[in-house]
């Protein structure tokens, strides 16, 4: 009898084993077949600037080979630079994101606090996007208290708004922006907020995971590692980031950070 059920034991251990053992395999195909996909959608977005920019040094090259200075006006060459810059900013900022990820998987996305005015840097991200936005035919209201100072890494904080404001203009249907800030209970409150293709209820928890990105906006070109970083950024910092939203009508994120940053939890 002993006998028997030393051996049904040992049956039992194998098979929890051999669960074991799937479910990790299981996972792992996963965890394959996830960064495969990623392989082949960022190879495609890193692509597509890159043929652009190559098009265009083609074209240029037709019109050195015939002598035609016709196309190398001032006008047309401030055009080519601004086209240009463009597509290489599009490639710093996938390149950009692909490193952040690898820094928040090893664990090395640190913040470098230091007091600063965030409705100076909101000013200055919205200052310097104007260009685009006007082009993306998106005006933008800002709402701002006066100064809002806080404990915060202003590189951090920044790409924060910039990734905000560029996802509005992106998905917001060339419809207005309104960027609202606002401070109190020792708390900064920013909220971007547009009128555009909106996100459906069972998509909103996800848009905060890595390489997430919802079907509906698949036309639109993207990583889906925006929302992931700007969400491990605004935890860093000891704060919180939701959205609202409705499919069609638009969407609004809502940044939280207390003023103090992580002040409390860097002393402790
Ligand atoms: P991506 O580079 O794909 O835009 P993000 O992480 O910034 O990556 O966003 C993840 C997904 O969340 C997007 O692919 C899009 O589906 C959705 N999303 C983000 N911002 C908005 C917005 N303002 N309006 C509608 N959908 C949005």
């Amino acid at each position: 009898k002993h006998q028997l059920e030393t051996l049904e034991r040992n049956r039992q251990e194998q098979e929890a084993l051999l669960q074991e053992l799937t479910e990790t395999q299981e996972e792992l195909r996963k965890a394959i077949t996830i960064r495969d996909e990623f392989m082949s959608i960022a190879s495609h977005e890193l692509k597509t600037p890159l043929t652009s920019l190559k098009l265009q040094i083609q074209l240029r090259q037709r019109y050195l080979k015939k002598g035609d200075a016709s196309a190398f006006t001032i006008d047309k060459i401030a055009k080519m630079v601004e086209s240009d810059d463009r597509q290489i900013q599009r490639l710093i900022r996938l390149i950009d994101d692909m490193l952040d990820i690898s820094r928040i998987r090893s664990g090395r996305l640190t913040v470098h606090p230091a007091t600063f005015d965030l409705s100076e840097l909101v000013h200055d991200v919205v200052d310097r996007f104007s260009e685009q936005l006007a082009a993306a035919g998106c005006t933008v209201t800002l709402t701002v208290p006066g100064p809002v100072v806080g404990y915060w890494d202003h590189f951090r904080v920044e790409q924060v708004v910039i990734n905000l404001l560029t996802n509005a203009m992106r998905y917001g249907a060339g419809k207005p922006v309104t960027i609202v800030l606002e401070a109190g209970d020792g708390r900064a409150r920013l909220s971007v907020r547009d009128e555009g293709i909106g996100i459906a209820e069972e998509h909103q928890a996800r848009i905060f995971q890595q390489f997430e990105r919802v079907v509906s906006a698949s036309q639109i070109g993207g990583l889906g590692l925006g929302l992931y970083i700007v969400d491990q950024i605004v935890r860093a910092h000891g704060g919180s980031i939701r959205v609202e939203s409705a499919l069609g009508k638009g969407s609004t994120f809502i940044v939280e950070l207390p003023v103090e940053g992580n002040r409390a939890s860097d002393a402790s």
